[in-house]
């Protein structure tokens, strides 16, 4: 089935109408962002919303801003605006690096980061970034407005804290030390495809042994991870090769990814070890 079910379509011009919008429709109704989730899912009837609430008029959800040590993103900021941004190029390297290997140029010029960290895909390349970074998502609701930390968001594949009614509206990400390193390494079976692992780290060392130390896992479990005892297997080591070994261990035994065609579960966390350990190494060779 390659067509979706009857739905209603109506664009918000602000984020208090999107709010109502979701308010007057309820359960039946979903946010449209970039649609590169969504509408896929709609053509197999995997989704079938009543009512579509497109954000696409509403303004303020677009752009790339500075605050004081923080960069803050609007919901509706494409993937191909972080690629172009020359903020995010200065403070947030990592994302054009992670945006980069993100689907395609058509699909990256209509997703959104938004829509890229509120889906609850494990797929999704964007919210392990947003754990290592430690970011800060605003949720905007019925209620008013809260802000969830980006590791307090994710609670099960599809299954995250936004509550029914919520929009996310900006990204909020404080600034990496400076001189830090960064990588984000992701295998997949072909140009534009979804991870069969990926591991994001951001990194800083000081005489040649590692600071500080972030590790994020993509599609290695129903959320996106955090790799914490393996980031703290390297901090204080040169990366010498067992530290490495130590760190793709700690991070294989907090994996347990599906088993599909992207491979069985053994080859899926043997490749998350190799991400992990690819990661941390060209992220060294980048700190300065
Ligand atoms: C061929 C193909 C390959 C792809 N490969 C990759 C890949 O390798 N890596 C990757 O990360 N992604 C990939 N994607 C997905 C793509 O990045 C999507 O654009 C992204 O996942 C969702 O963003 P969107 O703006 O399109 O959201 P939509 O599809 O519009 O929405 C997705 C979900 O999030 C909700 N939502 C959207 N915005 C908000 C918001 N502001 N507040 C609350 N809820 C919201 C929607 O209601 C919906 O449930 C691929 C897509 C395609 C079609």
């Amino acid at each position: 089935m390659q067509v979706p079910a009857y739905v209603e379509y109506e664009k918000a011009t602000s984020v208090q109408h999107a709010l109502s919008l979701l308010a007057k429709f309820g359960p039946e109704a979903r946010v449209l962002a970039g649609g590169h989730s969504l509408i896929p899912m709609m053509k197999l009837r995997l989704a079938t919303p009543g009512h579509l609430v497109d954000l696409h008029g509403v303004a303020g959800l677009k752009g790339i801003r500075r605050d004081g040590n923080k960069v803050v993103i609007g919901a509706m900021t494409t993937q191909h605006e972080l690629l172009a941004s020359d903020e995010i190029k200065t403070s947030l390297p990592i994302l054009q690096e992670a945006a980069a290997v993100i689907a395609d140029p058509q699909v990256r010029y209509r997703g959104t980061l938004g829509g890229n960290v509120a889906n609850g895909d494990p797929g999704n390349d964007m919210p392990a970034l947003m754990l290592t970074l430690g970011a800060a998502y605003r949720l905007e609701g019925p209620n008013g407005a809260r802000e969830v930390m980006a590791s307090d968001f994710y609670q099960g594949a599809y299954f995250t804290a936004l509550e029914p009614g919520e929009i996310l509206t900006s990204v909020t990400i404080p600034l990496p030390a400076a001189g830090h390193g960064y990588a984000y390494e992701k295998l997949k079976r072909k140009v534009g495809d979804y991870a069969t692992a990926a591991a994001a780290v951001v990194l800083t060392m000081a005489g040649g042994k590692v600071a500080s130390c972030a590790i994020g896992l993509t599609n290695l479990h129903e959320t996106p991870l955090l790799a914490t005892d393996a980031a703290k297997a390297v901090i204080g080591t040169s990366l010498d090769a067992a530290s490495l070994k130590n760190a793709a261990v700690a991070a294989q035994a907090i994996m347990s990814p599906a088993a599909d065609a992207r491979g069985p579960v053994e080859y899926r966390k043997h490749v998350g070890g190799i991400m992990v350990t690819r990661a941390l190494q060209r992220a060294a060779r980048r700190a300065k």
